[in-house]
């Protein structure tokens, strides 16, 4: 059907967009910039704060442009002195319940409230906070709220119930004494949040963080009885760039190994080897469900996210799920074994740190199902990206005139299938790329699988292989995870092989990614920016699919054995139960 155009005045400009355009879209399209606070769009677009008010000719009252349709021959005033004063004044009466720590909030080089209020002119404080004290509730492994920084927007409340339709937190109370929390203001860890960190990306101000565990590290490497070992997961090199100011989707893998040896790391190896054998053991047990029997569809279980779902909210998928670690978790697997042992390492004196996109890794790497038969845990401290940041930037390194690394041989080779990982779609793509060849015969299968690729929320293909047609689906986001889970329930659907990422778009977007302002998400995509860089460098790449890896090949043959087989069982595999289900 073709798209009714309206055409309007902004500004005394002439402007014609689409019918059911906001105002402050068709505003933005004419060139004109109107502040927000709470809008993000197709998340939380509620009108509430009130900071994007605009003066409508005919209109009694100013209107949230954020929520308000253009209408043909409309005329639409965005600064007028009106409009000025009624934003200064929110934002004053924001300012007068918030408590400003911005010399030490880790928010401030990033903060939307703090731009707001230079971009509006607010020079001074006029209704000054009554001695707000901090209000900290640091109950999980992977999240702080404080409450004395929250300007009640309820982009945080809107992400996790409609992206991820989990909705463990709300406003509660009323009027003045209105605040963000879980239900009958229980703590966090006893209410059935993932720990997917979308409700930090989504806030934008300090009131919301990711637990800081870079003293940990600091610690470990001011240590001279430990011996310390860095991974980065497949996303970070086109993100990271980010934290320094980079162009979004800029991969600064080379700068990145170098900032971490500069840090004092004794290895610097690359998660990216972890993820190729995560293919390879995920593949063996496909094609053994697949040939022999066993619960189909079988489902990836590389994101933590979405496998505290899996235990907390979709307990009768759990037999479907691939009992494979997490590429995190492979690979401090394989730290503490075969690389101890290759290097007469006492595996307790080796600390593994590993630099994550993702909040739930903190939760993951304190999970006891994950520990190794030598008895220590795979990892002890997962960072993000933006605490990466962070260190880099507190040890004073130039990042964008740092020279580029190399990562350690052991277990610092790559191939494009595991780069590939940080978006949505890449576990199946690097999955099928050894798959479909294992069945085919080498040099039969095709090196590409372009239809799972994209920012869609669910995607799907079927392949004609020898004796049977295989059917993908992935989906990322919560939402969309639960979408495709009611229809395998309810017969509607039909798959061999599901890949459900929690966060959307994939670990590319996820919620220890650095933090992009709301007047960048929504007029960027940024997910598809950073998901390009990745394809990127998978197509310069030596190996492509993960068997090809040497170190893949040379850990095979002469330390795990056969892929699936007992030791890499052992060593690489865990199993996902029931989690205690706490009432929402
Ligand atoms: S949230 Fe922003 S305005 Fe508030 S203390 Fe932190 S940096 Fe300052
Ligand atoms: S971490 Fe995820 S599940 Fe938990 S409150 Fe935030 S958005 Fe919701
Ligand atoms: S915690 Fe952050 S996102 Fe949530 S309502 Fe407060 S300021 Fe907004």
């Amino acid at each position: 059907m073709e798209t009714k155009m309206v055409t309007l005045k902004i500004n005394d400009i002439s402007v014609t967009v689409p019918e059911g355009t906001t105002v402050l879209e068709a505003a933005r399209s004419a060139g004109f910039n109107i502040p927000s606070l709470c809008f993000l769009k197709d998340i939380n677009e509620i009108g509430a704060c009130r900071i994007c008010v605009v003066e409508v000719k005919g209109a009694r009252s100013l209107v949230a442009s954020c929520v308000y349709p253009v209408s043909e021959g409309m005329e639409v005033y965005t600064n007028t002195e009106k409009v000025q004063h009624s934003r200064r004044l929110t934002l004053e009466l924001i300012l007068s319940n918030h408590r400003m720590d911005c010399l030490t909030c880790s928010r401030s080089a990033h903060c939307e409230l703090l731009q707001l209020a230079g971009d509006l002119g607010i020079d001074a404080v006029r209704y000054v906070p009554d001695n707000l004290m901090p209000r900290i509730e640091d109950s999980a492994p992977h999240l702080v709220r404080d409450n004395s920084k929250c300007v009640l927007c309820r982009r945080c409340t809107a992400v996790c119930r409609k992206t991820q339709e989990v909705g463990v937190i709300g406003p509660n109370d009323r009027g003045f004494a209105t605040h963000i929390g879980s239900a009958f203001d229980r703590d966090l860890n006893e209410v059935d949040c993932v720990s997917c960190g979308q409700c930090i990306v989504a806030c934008p101000t300090g009131a919301l963080a990711e637990k800081d565990d870079t003293d940990k590290v600091w610690a470990a490497l001011a240590d001279p009885t430990k011996h310390v070992v860095v991974g980065p997961a497949p996303s970070i090199r086109v993100t990271l760039g980010e934290c320094f100011g980079m162009p979004i989707g800029t991969n600064v893998e080379g700068k990145m190994v170098t900032a971490l040896r500069r840090l004092g790391f004794d290895k610097v190896f690359d998660v990216d080897t972890a993820a190729d054998f995560t293919i390879i053991e995920e593949g063996t047990e496909f094609l053994h469900r697949l040939q022999n029997g066993g619960a189909l569809p079988l489902i990836t279980s590389c994101s933590p996210g979405w496998i505290r779902y899996l235990e907390q909210h979709a307990q009768d998928m759990i037999p479907n799920v691939s009992s494979c670690k997490s590429p995190q978790q492979m690979f401090g697997s394989l730290v503490k074994t075969y690389y101890a042992e290759k290097m007469g390492i006492d595996p307790q004196d080796i600390v593994v740190v590993s630099i994550m996109p993702c909040t739930a890794k903190k939760y993951e790497v304190r999970r006891e199902e994950q520990r190794l038969p030598n008895g220590c845990m795979p990892v002890d401290v997962s960072l993000t990206t933006r605490e990466l940041g962070r260190m880099i930037t507190k040890s004073g390194f130039l990042f964008d005139h740092l020279p580029d690394g190399e990562f350690d041989e052991m277990l610092g080779v790559s191939t494009g299938a595991s780069v590939i990982f940080g978006a949505t779609g890449g576990v199946m793509e690097a999955a099928l790329r050894t798959v479909v060849e294992k069945i085919t015969g080498a040099g039969m299968a095709p090196l590409e699988y372009r239809e799972v690729r994209g920012m869609s929320g669910v995607k799907e293909a079927s392949y004609e292989l020898p004796g049977r047609t295989v059917r993908v689906c992935v989906a990322s986001g919560l939402h969309n995870a639960k979408l495709v889970l009611d229809g395998v329930r309810n017969g509607s659907l039909h798959y061999d092989f599901i890949e459900f990422m929690a966060c959307p778009g994939g670990c590319i977007n996820g919620g220890g990614q650095p933090i992009q302002h709301a007047d960048v998400r929504n007029f960027t995509d940024i997910k598809t920016l950073r998901a390009a860089a990745l394809y990127q460098q998978d197509e310069g790449m030596t190996f492509r699919r993960s068997h090809e890896n040497p170190v893949v090949q040379e850990v095979y043959q002469s330390y795990l054995g056969e892929a699936g087989g007992h030791k890499a069982h052992a060593l690489l595999h865990c199993s996902y139960i029931k989690q205690k289900k706490y009432r929402t």
